[in-house]
């Protein structure tokens, strides 16, 4: 697909960020060029409506760059846009769950009433390697008592098997 190699080749690599050993994916790149931003959300809106014919609900964005193309993607779907933070940031009543990063653990949390009981929820991220913090994503979706349908990132790291850890499908535009 002709997109996708465009967008593929936008994506920004650093080595040894944000620290030694560690090779980063960039998205940011792709954003200043506002006619792959649009290839982008078209392909996510077009694989969810051709995949699930039932309506989704509400799109759940991870802390920091679901944040920013997570409500365009919502808001072509009709859907309703959550943001899952990391704890502290998030005022009013929420639910919590911790995942294990590389040197130890991080609390992810989410506002109790903003994602409603039997809700059909996509999750959204710009990049999953070992799955950790979408799972606690997960987790805080259940105990919503709501459905989470599929998670879609831009880029997957294969080789850490991320998705293996998830309760639902996996969509990938971009696999390294
Ligand atoms: P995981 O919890 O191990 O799956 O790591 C995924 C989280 O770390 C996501 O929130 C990503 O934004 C972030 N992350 C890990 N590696 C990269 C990278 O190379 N580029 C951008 N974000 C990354």
């Amino acid at each position: 697909n002709h997109d996708i190699e465009r967008i593929k080749n936008l994506l920004g690599t650093h080595e040894d960020f944000p620290k030694k050993g560690i090779v980063f994916k960039d998205m940011f790149p792709v954003f200043q060029d506002p006619t792959a931003v649009e290839a982008l959300i078209a392909n996510i809106v077009h694989h969810i409506t051709s995949t699930y014919p039932e309506k989704i609900d509400t799109v759940v964005g991870l802390d920091a760059r679901g944040f920013l193309f997570g409500p365009l993607v919502a808001l072509r779907l009709g859907a309703a846009f959550v943001p899952v933070r990391k704890q502290g940031k998030l005022p009013g009543e929420c639910v919590s769950a911790v995942y294990e990063k590389e040197y130890g653990q991080d609390i992810f949390e989410l506002q109790k009433d903003a994602v409603k009981a039997g809700s059909r929820v996509i999750v959204i991220d710009d990049l999953i390697a070992t799955g950790g913090s979408a799972g606690a994503a997960g987790e805080l979706i259940r105990k919503c008592n709501a459905t989470t349908v599929e998670y879609v990132f831009i880029m997957e790291l294969d080789f850490l098997e991320g998705s293996k850890k998830l309760d639902a499908p996996v969509y990938s535009l971009i696999h390294l």
